[in-house]
């Protein structure tokens, strides 16, 4: 079960990525190992593990067996060589982003990016010397190239935008980075591994919160850094310079998560669907921003490059809805939990609020609204959405 073939299906390679029972006496699941000091039976030994610490024991914050298989097998559900897990996707996205940027070099960032990495932009890439430019997540491949710069060292794209959920033409933008020798890093959190196989469409660094949709439980914060071949040593490095590590419990239950990762998300899939396509009949709606969906003005590209989607999109209200009546909406449902990070098997609601988040002027009217269409019965889901209309009549 350590190899997994590639004509196996990704359903059946999620369950099985990373599991060893025989080298566990049998135990199906990978054992959950809590270590910090690793002792070696001689100084040779030491010496010798030395040598393969991001591969074999050697200091519990490089991790442990467990750990080491699980980056294997999620990089390989993806397509890339390894990945490398930290504490959380927002360590995934920076330790990325510092692997490939020093002072003076210049980064492109789409400026649909999720809010998080943008004040890491703002507030450190910038004060620490990295010229940092917002690109239109929709941009061309000719518009991007205009934009590049001598010290352009990074390209980042997001696809979907976060709160926004424009497609990025990631094939082409990154055909256009490669062709400069430019780093290319895609936030692919919505994707999922198995949701979207970036390194085939030319991303050189993969990030996931496995947060979300990985853990999928709501329980736990991990981040892990895919990577093609190229990209692996300067990432790991930067991410033991960095002095980043990850839960030996946080990667169990992302691991444990893995297992059920397509049949959640092919349901996640559908009941959006469905209420996507009664959001889109409904008059109090003006758009429904869900890239799965034939509405959706770059479903071309979703269609091209992804495999599954997920429960996570954005709709808007009609103008004649003010700010009030969009959080009177929001207060009157009562399946949908009021949260961030989505990603768990239950419905959450968020009122989008883009104020300084985006670079470029937006043409949006109406009030955003963010869903999480959890795995409750999609009926009982709309029912609730159908009262809450009820309320801002
Ligand atoms: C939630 C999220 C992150 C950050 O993950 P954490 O584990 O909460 O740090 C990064 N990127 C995207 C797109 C996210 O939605």
């Amino acid at each position: 079960m350590g190899t997994s073939r590639n004509n196996l299906s990704k359903t059946t390679q999620s369950l099985n990525a990373g599991r060893a029972p025989h080298k566990y006496g049998g135990i199906v699941n990978p054992p959950l190992y809590r270590a910090s000091t690793i002792t070696f039976p001689s100084v040779a030994a030491l010496m010798e593990a030395e040598k393969h610490w991001d591969k074999q024991h050697f200091y519990g914050r490089y991790g442990t067996e467990p750990t080491f298989a699980f980056e294997q097998a999620v990089a390989a559900l993806e397509g890339g060589y390894r990945s490398v897990a930290v504490s959380c996707g927002v360590a995934a996205l920076t330790t990325a982003i510092l692997a490939f940027v020093k002072p003076t070099d210049h980064i492109l960032v789409s400026d649909g990016v999720y809010g998080p990495t943008r004040l890491f932009c703002e507030q450190f890439l910038k004060p620490y010397g990295v010229d940092v430019t917002y690109y239109e997540p929709t941009i061309s491949e000719r518009s991007l190239t205009d934009l590049m710069q001598g010290n352009t060292k990074v390209l980042y794209l997001e696809s979907p935008s976060s709160l926004t959920f424009e497609m990025q033409d990631v094939q082409g933008l990154c055909r256009v980075a490669k062709a400069k020798g430019i780093t290319t890093i895609m936030d692919n959190t919505w994707g999922t591994p198995i949701g979207c196989a970036s390194f085939a469409h030319g991303v050189d660094v993969s990030i996931h919160a496995a947060t979300k949709y990985i853990m999928g439980h709501s329980d736990g914060l991990l981040g892990l850094i895919s990577c093609n071949e190229a990209s692996y040593k300067p990432v790991r490095q930067m991410g033991k310079i960095l002095g980043h590590s990850a839960s030996a419990d946080d990667v169990y239950m992302a691991a444990r998560g893995l297992r059920t990762l397509p049949v959640r998300l092919a349901q996640h899939q559908a009941s959006a669907l469905t209420i996507v396509e009664r959001l889109l009949a409904r008059p109090e709606v003006a758009q429904v921003w869900y890239p799965a969906h034939s509405s959706h003005p770059q479903h071309a590209l979703w269609r091209r490059d992804f495999t599954h989607a997920c429960g996570l999109f954005s709709f808007v209200l009609d103008e004649r809805y003010n700010q009030a009546q969009a959080h009177r909406f929001v207060d009157a449902l009562t399946l949908f939990g009021i949260g961030f990070s989505w990603g768990g098997y239950e419905s959450l609601v968020l009122p989008v609020n883009l104020q300084g988040l985006r670079h470029h002027p937006t043409a949006i009217k109406g009030q955003v609204i963010r869903l999480h269409v959890g795995l409750e019965d999609g009926d009982d889901l709309w029912d609730d959405m159908v009262q809450a209309f009820k309320e801002i009549a």
